[in-house]
């Protein structure tokens, strides 16, 4: 067995995994496209979870979050296990 590091992005249902803003009355976070995840990884080796939230503000009208944004993501380094 061995560990290996990845990096996956904050993920909370109170707070942008972009700007780490929290949700309020004013602020409503929203879940993202699937082809952005895939997008992350392919470009950044990041892995968001598919129930992380960001910013209305920080998408497109697909749902994608927006091609400059990417370098913003704020993540963690998790060390996992693996056989
Ligand atoms: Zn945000």
């Amino acid at each position: 067995m061995s560990t290996k590091k990845i990096e996956t992005a904050i993920n909370s249902h109170n707070c942008c995994f972009i700007c780490r803003r929290k949700r309020s009355d004013r602020i409503k976070l929203r879940t993202i496209n699937k082809n952005s995840i895939i997008h992350a990884f392919k470009m950044k080796r990041i892995i968001i979870d598919e129930n992380a939230r960001c910013c209305r503000n920080h998408l497109d009208n697909n749902g994608c979050i927006k091609e400059e944004l990417y370098g913003q993501i704020q993540s963690i380094n998790k060390n996992v296990s693996y056989v």
